[in-house]
């Protein structure tokens, strides 16, 4: 496959990861173009871009989640690449399709890959044939006799998955047969309103698994490089809100193993230039393959941070035809931590808090990387995720990066908006934290119940 010039780049996204991949447009020489809503009129991303261009109301449907709209200012801004970032229409074949039509390069998967992707019970079809462990459950959508069947068969409690689901969400736990009957109906009709797509699937509910995913890189001939693992246990509804690397669990035979279970199924379903293979991992210390993301995470600057390597630049590479040239990742110097930061009230509930930011220090400290797009006078608005920083630190060893994490938290001064730093560092000071026992269910064990204690 000959080399195709990537020169100017469109940046189908906002805020953190919109500021992200310009820095890294801007190191390789590459223009770069944002595009903006209403509510992000002055916005950072469309500052630091080389053009930006107007897509739309502040609602993201009309906007971001717009299709047609990206569409148009990739024809105005005559980008030769779509890069889309995560959320939005990172995961939507239907862009993709879009962007190829009109001879455009998808930073991503090709959209037919990606099309099938989107079914979960895919995934866990296809790795049980190539006899990778799938967490006990339905390979396939199932109705809800047969759910019934399958879970009485593996045992209760079971999960209730959207077999299109993402982010967390189309995830509904149940405990036994009549609540099964009737959280199905409604989980069905919430997965249609949310995912486009009413299908279900069962799966074993896993008691305090821990998250554990191995970072993949593929070109265009088949090469393939992983960058080893991310933890990501610490978790509320399903979301991460803490992630390191190396796991505290895992050891290089294991980092093999897993490694090679995360080349043959990235190899097997076409997934390139870079993707994520989450794992499960029971109390038994079984591994059970639960996802594929096909797009950048969010919590890629852990990887970086260690490895050193440019994720961002090696999608563009892959893309433009360059054969990787860098190695695979099976030993780790030193620990990294990101804590994801968002505009949110832990002392009510979560609540998401929009505003203008009045007053801010952002630390600048020796190994810490912090990925934002923050300003005084910065908008944070409502109608997009509530994400507005990562703090990602680095250290020697564990505790090292913990307290070089813990003082870059500490510093970093907002106002205007609710955060949710000390619910953060009340986790990393933690005595479980600290030892490394963590599992994705420890949040809400531990820390939402003394939370609504305190409130009380
Ligand atoms: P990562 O696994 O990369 O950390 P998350 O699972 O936290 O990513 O999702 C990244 C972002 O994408 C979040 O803002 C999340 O809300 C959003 N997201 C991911 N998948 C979907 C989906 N299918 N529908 C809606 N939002 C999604
Ligand atoms: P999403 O696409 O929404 O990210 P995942 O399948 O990756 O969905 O699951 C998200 C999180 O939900 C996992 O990281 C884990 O915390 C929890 N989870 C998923 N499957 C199970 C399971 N079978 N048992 C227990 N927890 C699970
Ligand atoms: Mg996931």
């Amino acid at each position: 496959m000959p080399t195709r010039n990537i020169r100017k780049v469109l940046i189908a996204n906002r805020g953190e990861i919109a500021v992200r991949i310009i820095r890294t447009l801007k190191k390789l020489g590459i223009t770069s173009v944002a595009v903006y809503s209403d509510a992000d009129k002055g916005a950072l991303h469309t500052k630091i871009a080389d053009e930006a261009y107007y897509i739309g109301p502040s609602n993201p449907l009309k906007s971001y989640l717009n299709v047609d709209a990206i569409i148009e200012a990739v024809k105005k801004s005559s980008a030769d690449a779509v890069h889309p970032g995560y959320g939005f229409l990172a995961e939507s074949y239907k862009l993709a399709k879009a962007v190829e039509d009109i001879g455009v390069i998808w930073i991503g998967p090709p959209s037919k890959v990606m099309e099938r992707l989107e079914s979960k019970t895919y995934l866990r079809s296809t790795a049980s044939r190539l006899g990778i462990p799938v967490v006990p459950g339905s390979l396939k959508p199932v109705s809800k006799d047969e759910a019934l069947k399958i879970a009485i068969n593996i045992g209760f409690p079971v999960l209730l998955k959207a077999d299109k689901g993402g982010g967390g969400k189309g995830i509904r736990k149940v405990s036994n047969p009549e609540e099964l009957s009737v959280v199905f109906d409604s989980a069905s009709r919430e997965a249609l309103l949310a995912f486009g797509s009413s299908d279900l699937y069962v799966e074993k509910y896993l008691d305090r698994p821990r998250h554990i995913e191995i970072q993949v890189l593929m070109d265009l001939y088949g090469n393939v490089v992983t960058l080893g693992e991310r933890e990501c246990s610490i978790q509320r509804r399903y979301q991460k809100i803490i992630e390191e690397a190396p796991s505290p669990v895992v050891d290089r035979k294991t980092r093999e193993y897993l490694s090679q279970m995360a080349s043959l199924i990235v190899r097997e379903v076409g997934c390139l230039p870079a993707c994520t293979v989450e794992f499960l991992r029971d109390n038994e210390g079984n591994f059970y393959i639960s996802e594929i993301n096909k797009r950048i995470q969010v919590e890629h600057p852990v990887t970086e941070m260690l490895t050193g390597v440019d994720i961002i630049e090696q999608q563009i590479r892959i893309m433009s035809g360059e054969q990787l040239s860098i190695k695979s990742v099976l030993e780790f110097n030193g620990v990294a931590i990101e804590a994801r930061i968002y505009a949110e009230d832990p002392d009510n509930n979560f609540m998401p808090s929009p505003g203008v930011i009045n007053y801010l220090e952002i630390p600048s400290i020796d190994n810490i990387r912090i990925d934002h797009a923050l300003e005084i006078g910065t908008k944070i608005p409502p109608y997009y995720d509530p994400l507005i920083a990562k703090v990602i630190a680095k250290g020697e060893n564990r505790l090292e990066a913990i307290e070089r994490l813990k003082f870059a938290l500490e510093s970093f001064k907002i106002n205007g908006i609710k955060t949710n730093i000390s619910f953060i560092i009340k986790i990393i000071e933690s005595p479980d934290f600290k030892k490394g026992e963590i599992d994705t269910q420890l949040v809400e064990r531990k820390f939402l119940r003394e939370n609504k204690e305190q409130i009380q």
